[in-house]
């Protein structure tokens, strides 16, 4: 091959060489432009990341620095540079011990760095002096190391807070609670950390010295038990604001005796770990004191009872013979008397109505008492129960040169639908008072009424004379049992002292009101109001209207009286004779049975007594009804006037009632109404 050929050869190797060199050049740049833009990319992302972590640092209330292993800081935060008390731009400058001197004994910044963790956050709480303040700083912080491959630390992050204020407040919470401690234990109280299982966590000294042994982790329900109100234990944790009544359980108690406690609990308020606190106050004392007085109290009542009972039953029995001997003294009036027995006589009648008075105040005021004074509803006429009222007083005033008026209102409501009896009594009571404490002048009685709706009107009822008067300051205690006003110009009364007392209560049991006007010397007025229900209009007093003449010329009719009291017997047979009535008599109810059955026809009625020996009167008005088949009209005569006794004379039979003691007019009354039954169709 020749030269030239060579050279070409080289030359064209040589150009190859060159183009394949100048490809690879081209690939290698390739490949570097675009590493250097990943990189760049990387570097900014860094940047990025590095400026927000920046941002965080400097935002968050921490103080947040980074320290050379020898504590000069590199880099710090802005709240460190306010910790530091450094200028803003001059922070790098600066070294933790030259800023903060370690005030606790115990501690220095060397051996802080001697116990911080080479390769762990470790935590620290000291006191540091500030320079050119009096004030330690409480300093809670953590230093985590940063370290190089060969595992040397090359930085520490120093994170703290001021925790001064907190520990301070801290202190003050712990002395004021350590301050109740003890006043808790000075006045004897127990307190108790309950955890929120409800197990005793620690005890005051007073509540350790309730139990024999140690009752730490023990069931506060164990301890004791909730009594008086019937609460359970959880309700009193929960609802803490009230407090209980509690006893310590006998079987860890220290005492030998019960013990109570009033125990009050407070809730902690860490909601994550609730605890409770109680307070415990003995009341062992007062509890015991309480427990007497409500013994003492029990008794009293029950011998009150016992009083009120005794009370009864005797002015009830003293009613029978008292019936005999004023229905005897009704009977013996028409007799011929010599001057002097009449005065005798007169002492007599006016001594056995005021027992009669007596015992029926007695009566009323225990039945008040006890209860058991039911106000009855009947339909009476109320002009004419005010009349009689008046009229029974009509020969008393005279006597005294004392005029009696009564006055009543045109358009007044005139029947009634209330307890008839008991305005009688009100109505009694107050004209006897005026009329027994007026010496001159007169005695007033005036009614009137105005209607509040349909169906009920209220009556005004005024009783005003021109008497002795009584005293301003005694005229509320005239309303108390017993008080009768005493004067050392004023005899005694003679009464109970009873009779405003029961006035007052009956016009309550009304629902009325009573109220007294009193001027010494000058008169007294009484006001009683009491709504009443409006009766039928237009029926009139049907057995007023009737006259009745006793003459031969009636159809003359014919009783049966059943009585075991000889007395009373022998007053209903004067009675009856009397009034020209003929009659037979029983001593129990087998005989009035007997009596029946042989002869029932001809009796046009039955005075039925209830009480009785052998059979009673209810038992006997039974079996003439269910055995005799008899519809004869029986009365039924009775010491007992409640509704009750009314309501068992009705169910067993009975058609009318009759109170004893029963004056002749109230006999001649039944009489009548017997004799026009008997007259009428249906029993003809
Ligand atoms: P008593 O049943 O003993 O009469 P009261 O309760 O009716 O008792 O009355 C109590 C006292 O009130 C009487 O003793 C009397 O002193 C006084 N009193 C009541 N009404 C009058 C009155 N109209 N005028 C003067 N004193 C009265």
């Amino acid at each position: 091959m020749d030269e030239v050929s060579l050279l070409k050869i080289g030359i064209e190797r040589e150009r190859s060489a060159r183009q394949h060199a100048e490809k690879l050049l081209e690939q290698k740049s390739a490949q570097l432009y675009e590493l250097n833009s990943n990189l760049e990319q990387r570097v900014a992302e860094t940047l990025g990341e590095s400026q927000k972590f920046g941002l965080a640092l400097s935002s968050c209330n921490n103080a947040v620095a980074i320290l050379t292993p020898n504590l000069c800081v590199t880099w710090c935060n802005d709240v460190s540079k306010r910790l530091f008390n450094s200028p803003a731009n001059d922070s790098e400058s600066l070294n933790l011990r030259s800023a903060f001197k370690v005030a606790n004994k115990d501690w220095s910044w060397e051996n802080i760095i001697a116990n911080a963790g080479q390769d762990q956050t470790s935590r620290f709480e000291i006191e540091i002096e500030i320079p050119e303040s009096t004030e330690l700083l409480t300093l809670l912080f953590s230093l985590t190391p940063i370290l190089d491959s060969n595992q040397n630390t090359t930085s520490l992050i120093f994170v703290a807070t001021d925790a001064t204020e907190l520990r301070r407040t801290q202190k003050t919470l712990y002395e004021k609670e350590t301050q109740y401690r003890l006043i808790i234990e000075a006045i004897g109280m127990g307190l108790i950390d309950v955890s929120s299982t409800f197990k005793v966590n620690e005890l005051n000294g007073t509540a350790a010295s309730l139990f024999t042994n140690d009752v730490t982790e023990k069931s506060f329900f164990e301890l004791f038990r909730l009594t008086g109100e019937h609460r359970n234990h959880q309700d009193f944790f929960q609802n803490s604001q009230n407090s209980v009544e509690l006893q310590i359980t006998r079987e860890f108690s220290a005492f030998e005796t019960e013990r109570w406690f009033i125990a009050s609990c407070v809730a902690s308020s860490d909601s994550e770990d609730p605890s409770y606190r109680v307070t415990l106050l003995d009341i062992t004392s007062r509890k015991l004191m309480e427990l007497n007085l409500h013994d003492a109290r029990e008794k009293a009542v029950a011998s009150n009872l016992a009083k009120r009972k005794f009370v009864a039953n005797i002015s009830h029995e003293l009613r029978t013979p008292i019936n005999a001997i004023v229905g005897f003294m009704d009977l013996l009036e028409a007799a011929e008397f010599s001057k002097e027995q009449k005065e005798f006589f007169n002492a007599m009648k006016i001594s056995s109505h005021s027992l009669i008075e007596l015992t029926s105040d007695l009566l009323d005021f225990s039945k008040i008492e006890a209860n058991r004074l039911k106000i009855e509803k009947n339909e009476f006429e109320i002009r004419s129960l005010v009349d009689e009222c008046v009229n029974t007083f009509g020969n008393q005033a005279n006597e005294k040169g004392v005029s009696l008026t009564l006055s009543m209102q045109d358009n007044a409501v005139s029947r009634c639908i209330g307890d008839p009896a008991r305005i009688r009594q009100i109505l009694i009571n107050l004209i006897s008072n005026a009329v027994k404490f007026t010496q001159q002048g007169s005695v007033k009685i005036s009614v009137d009424s105005h209607q509040v709706n349909d169906t009920t009107s209220n009556f005004l009822f005024r009783v005003s004379d021109t008497g002795t008067g009584i005293p301003a300051e005694l005229q509320e205690i005239v309303f108390s049992e017993f008080e009768q006003v005493g004067s050392p110009f004023r005899p005694s009364s003679g009464g109970t002292g009873l009779g405003l007392t029961i006035t007052k209560q009956l016009v309550e049991l009304m629902h009325g009101e009573i109220r007294i006007q009193s001027e010494l010397d000058v008169g007294t007025d009484v006001f009683v109001q009491i709504p009443l229900q409006i009766g039928d209009r237009m029926k009139d007093s049907g057995l007023r209207s009737e006259e009745f003449q006793w003459t031969e010329h009636n159809h003359r009719i014919s009783l049966l009286i059943a009585e075991d009291d000889p007395f009373n017997r022998l007053y209903f047979e004067n009675a009856l004779a009397q009034l020209a009535v003929d009659f037979r008599v029983a001593e129990n109810g087998n005989e009035v049975i007997a009596i029946l059955e042989e002869c029932g026809d001809q009796f046009d009625g039955i005075l039925m007594d209830v009480r009785m020996p052998e059979l009673d009167g209810l038992e006997a008005t039974r079996r003439v009804r269910n055995m005799l088949k008899s519809n004869i009209p029986i009365v039924g005569l009775t010491a007992n006037t409640t509704i009750d006794d009314r309501v068992d004379c009705i169910k067993a039979g009975m058609d009318y009632f009759l109170a004893k003691p029963c004056t002749i007019k109230q006999i001649e009354e039944i009489v009548r109404m017997l004799h026009s039954k008997s007259r009428s169709p249906s029993n003809l």
